[in-house]
């Protein structure tokens, strides 16, 4: 596992958190508030842990997004990395806002579809689909598949010719520029697995144009994840442009580029991946090619439009050492601090506990691992029994993340929009955990 990150800057205040996260503000009778609702309210409601997701937000930064694309001068394919978050209401949200999908496996591409996302503003990345997800793609007809290997273009071609179908692929090129982002979620080195070598792109592209049942349009990429300066998208898609000419002046045409996602988010004090010079780095380099244009965002629109609330179980105090903040979610409900060592604010919900002395403490969870820890010494006001948090940025890979670990059941989910709410996923009952456990005749038989 990486070293812990280290940092130089003191952590950020309850006020700074606030600042950098305009979506939340507090009130001084109701404490936090998401949009137009008290999170004291939901959580009265319906317990915790509970992540709740703001409607508005997601409209607001898809919109963001989609304007910084347009003030460069560029018309750009929008899609929503679904990883990201996969819940159908979100879906729905996005799309009402023009984003189409990129989906990483077949059961994504079920969930777009389902949530309403036409198959011709789907594309399917994704380094091992198989060969039935594959004929799911060429059933549907979706828009494109981002093929990462010579091993899948000759799979899907073979595939796409049974079926008599063409699909369009767009090769998805490993650029070497490194994202500098954390290692887990780098994906643009060579050493990785996503993607095929840039030296080895022409002549696989050359190899597509031959191919039964593939219509070649282009490359694509993806180097990464948080990314917050637009140097290494400049230096990736500059190596992009000089491909599509090496490809065109070898004779085949190039009409379409994806240029993945990746763009990143203020968790502390880094500041947020402009999308301004996100869309500058595309349009200085990519601009004048004369192709159609896609991205795939995904963390950028969906991280700050959610928060994780969760109750304080227990305050433990042991000689030695820093107090124990034991909060009712664990790292089974929010993976990314456990995998990624990711930091994430946490913000009292009562607007009394937000005020109160700041201590350093380790916020845990309950689960049987040393990894389930939230953050392992932060500044926070005094948190006691009973007191709730809100865990921000946890709109993206956060739910999705969830497992069952410790027969903890899947956390309830609620979407915030104005002064509404309501419960988008009940909490899991936790019958269902077994309720598909069958224990075999013989084993009964022997008991
Ligand atoms: C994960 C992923 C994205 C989205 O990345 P974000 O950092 O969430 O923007 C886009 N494209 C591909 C191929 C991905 O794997």
């Amino acid at each position: 596992m990486a070293e812990p990150t280290v940092f130089t800057t003191p952590d950020p205040t309850v006020r700074d958190l606030l600042a950098t996260h305009p979506q939340l503000t507090s009130d001084v009778q109701c404490g936090l508030m998401l949009e137009g609702v008290p999170l004291s309210a939901i959580a009265d409601e319906v317990g915790t842990p509970c992540w709740v997701m703001s409607a508005g937000t997601l409209r607001v930064r898809a919109q963001r997004l989609l304007g910084a694309m347009t003030q460069a001068g560029l018309s750009v394919a929008p899609h929503f990395a679904v990883k990201a978050n996969d819940h159908v209401a979100v879906l729905r949200i996005l799309s009402e806002t023009g984003f189409g999908a990129d989906v990483v496996s077949g059961g994504e591409l079920r969930r777009a579809r389902n949530a309403g996302i036409p198959a011709s503003r789907i594309v399917f990345s994704g380094v091992g689909k198989t060969d039935a997800e594959l004929r799911l793609a060429l059933a549907e007809g979706i828009a494109q598949v981002n093929v990462e290997s010579a091993e899948e273009l000759e799979i899907l071609s073979a595939l796409a010719s049974a079926c008599n179908r063409e699909m369009t692929v767009l090769l998805r090129v490993n650029p070497d520029v490194d994202a500098g982002t954390h290692a887990k979620i780098t994906t643009g080195v060579a050493e990785n697995k996503f993607g095929v070598p840039y030296d080895e792109a022409l002549a696989l592209y050359r190899r597509a144009s031959e191919l039964p049942g593939l219509r070649p349009a282009g490359y694509a990429m993806h180097i990464g994840s948080q990314i917050l300066s637009a140097k290494p998208f400049r230096e990736a898609y500059a190596r992009l442009a000089t491909l599509v000419k090496a490809t065109r002046a070898a004779g085949y045409p190039v009409s379409a580029l994806d240029c993945g996602g990746g763009l990143g988010i203020c968790y502390r004090d880094e500041g947020e991946g402009s999308p301004d010079a996100w869309a500058g780095a595309i349009r200085a380099e990519l601009g004048g090619l004369d192709v159609r244009l896609a991205i795939e965002p995904g963390r950028w629109i969906a991280a700050p439009a959610g928060v994780l609330l969760s109750t304080v179980v227990l305050r433990k105090v042991v000689t030695g050492g820093v107090p124990f903040i034991i909060l009712d979610a664990a790292m089974n409900d929010l993976l990314r601090p456990s995998l990624y060592d990711a930091w994430h604010g946490i913000v009292p919900l009562s607007p009394r506990d937000a005020v109160a002395d700041v201590e350093t403490v380790a916020v845990v969870g309950p689960v049987c691992e040393s990894g389930d820890t939230f953050a392992p010494a932060r500044v926070l006001p005094r948190l006691e029994r009973g007191a709730r948090v809100a865990v921000l940025d946890t709109g993206a890979y956060g739910a999705v993340m969830s497992s069952t670990y410790n027969s903890r059941t899947l956390a309830a989910q609620v979407l915030v929009d104005g002064e509404r709410w309501s419960v988008i996923r009940p909490r899991q009952n936790v019958e269902t955990l077994w309720a598909d456990e069958v224990v075999p005749e013989w084993i009964k038989q022997t008991a």
